[in-house]
């Protein structure tokens, strides 16, 4: 409706050139030329206030992560088989985050390689075949990671070695039970279970924080498996809580996998495990991705760390969270539009809702692109699509929550049927 002639050409050019595989966001696609902490900017200079992009997490074209880039860029980029200091630096300064049981990292460049390599040698370690996700689980594209990967593949798709169990919201017991019953049946089948795999903010299956994996862990354990921490999603401090996901949990994986924030948007990821099980698989197989912690993209991701250190970015997170999960209470106070908040740090979960409070996935597209015409950027997700999914750059501050506040206000009054 309201596309200009030159988005409209671009768009044209797109799906010509690179075919039907690619959704992108908005029934009024948007196109950003540049950005700054948790503000992006057309080619007219319109600002839009950033509420989703876990990826520039310690702001859009951070001046200390772009330096960074530009210094290592100008000396030397190669592939990973030489000596290089900083990629020892960055190792060891990502394991001292670690539960000190967790002793070795593997660097790749994205989560998807990241999960595919932890199932690997997760399979390498246990000697069993199956994996345990939930419902609506997202752990990557590969051939590997997309099996793990329902809300990708569709759940009817899934291979024979994977079990898929309830998410833990609405009832958590029903997700013990599951991964109970997933044990089992991968036995019966003779696969084992190597792993359960779980993004430790359940991103895609509608964000659920809490505390209640420790139960599932010790079956996975008492089964032969690992568990495995996704922290794609929750890592590098998002949840306002230490640096990761499974501290709120209170449980120590098995092994973690990292990616999206871990750069500020340079392609670097990684999987993290228990000594015996890297040095197990590292005597049987060898492992070389050829871009997996290039000097460039190891430049990024230290200064990432700099960056969330220097700028208390893991306490902003808690307390821009917690002033932003308030206003959303009051709003839902207000507006039976508004089912359920949930929160941690800065990623958030808000269910849209109709007058008998069941899921209404409409309303949720609606006001996602209502938040885009009033220049406030989120996305939906979940089983039926209805949670908002709000994850902001971690510089996100009290004028922001403002004005992500009165937008939303403004754009559900605006939905109301
Ligand atoms: N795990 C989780 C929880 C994710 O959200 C994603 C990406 N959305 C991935 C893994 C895959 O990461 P990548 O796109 O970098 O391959």
């Amino acid at each position: 409706a309201g596309l200009d002639a030159s988005t409209r050409e671009l768009i044209g050019r797109r799906e010509r050139a690179l075919g039907g595989a690619y959704r992108l966001f908005y029934r009024e696609p948007l196109e950003f030329v540049r950005g700054r902490g948790t503000k992006l900017y057309t080619a007219d200079s319109v600002e839009y206030l950033d509420a989703y992009n876990n990826v520039p997490s310690v702001g859009h074209a951070h001046p200390r992560v772009t330096e960074a880039i530009a210094t290592q860029a100008a000396l030397l980029n190669t592939h990973t088989r030489y000596l290089h200091g900083a990629v020892v630096d960055y190792a060891e300064r990502l394991l001292a985050t670690l539960p000190p049981a967790i002793g070795h990292v593997m660097l790749t460049c994205t989560g998807s390689e990241a999960n595919d390599l932890a199932l690997k040698v997760a399979r390498d370690a246990t000697g069993h075949s199956g994996a345990i996700v939930t419902r609506y689980a997202y752990h990557g594209v590969t051939l590997a990671a997309g099996a793990l990967s329902p809300s990708l593949v569709g759940e009817e798709a899934v291979e024979p070695w994977v079990r898929l169990v309830p998410p833990p919201h609405p009832d958590p017991v029903a997700f013990i039970d599951g991964v109970r019953a997933a044990i089992a049946e991968l036995d019966d089948a003779g696969y084992g279970v190597a792993a359960l795999f779980v993004d430790t903010i359940f991103a895609s299956d509608g964000v659920i924080p809490g505390d209640f994996l420790t139960p599932a862990v010790d079956l996975v354990h008492a089964a032969g498996g690992m568990f495995i921490a996704d922290e794609v999603q929750a890592g590098f401090g998002r949840l306002g809580h230490g640096m990761w996901g499974f501290d709120r949990h209170r449980i120590v994986p098995d092994a973690v996998t990292f990616g999206k924030p871990a750069g500020n948007g340079m392609p670097i990821a990684g999987f993290a495990a228990v000594d015996a099980v890297i040095d197990g698989f590292g005597s049987r197989q060898r492992y070389f991705n050829t871009f997996g912690g290039t000097p460039v993209s190891v430049a990024a991701a230290n200064a990432v760390l700099d960056v969330l250190a220097d700028e208390g970015l893991i306490g902003n997170a808690q307390r821009t969270g917690d002033l932003l999960e308030e206003r959303l209470r009051s709003l839902a106070d207000e507006s039976p539009a508004i089912g359920d908040v949930r929160a941690a740090g800065l990623y958030l979960g808000i269910d849209i809702v109709d007058a008998d409070g069941r899921p209404d996935e409409a309303r949720a597209i609606d006001i996602v692109n209502g938040m885009r015409d009033r220049r406030v950027l989120l996305a939906a997700s979940g089983e039926r699509n209805h949670t908002l999914k709000v994850r902001p750059p971690l510089p996100f501050d009290a004028a922001d929550v403002e004005r992500f506040t009165s937008a939303l206000a403004e754009t559900i009054a605006a939905t109301d049927r």
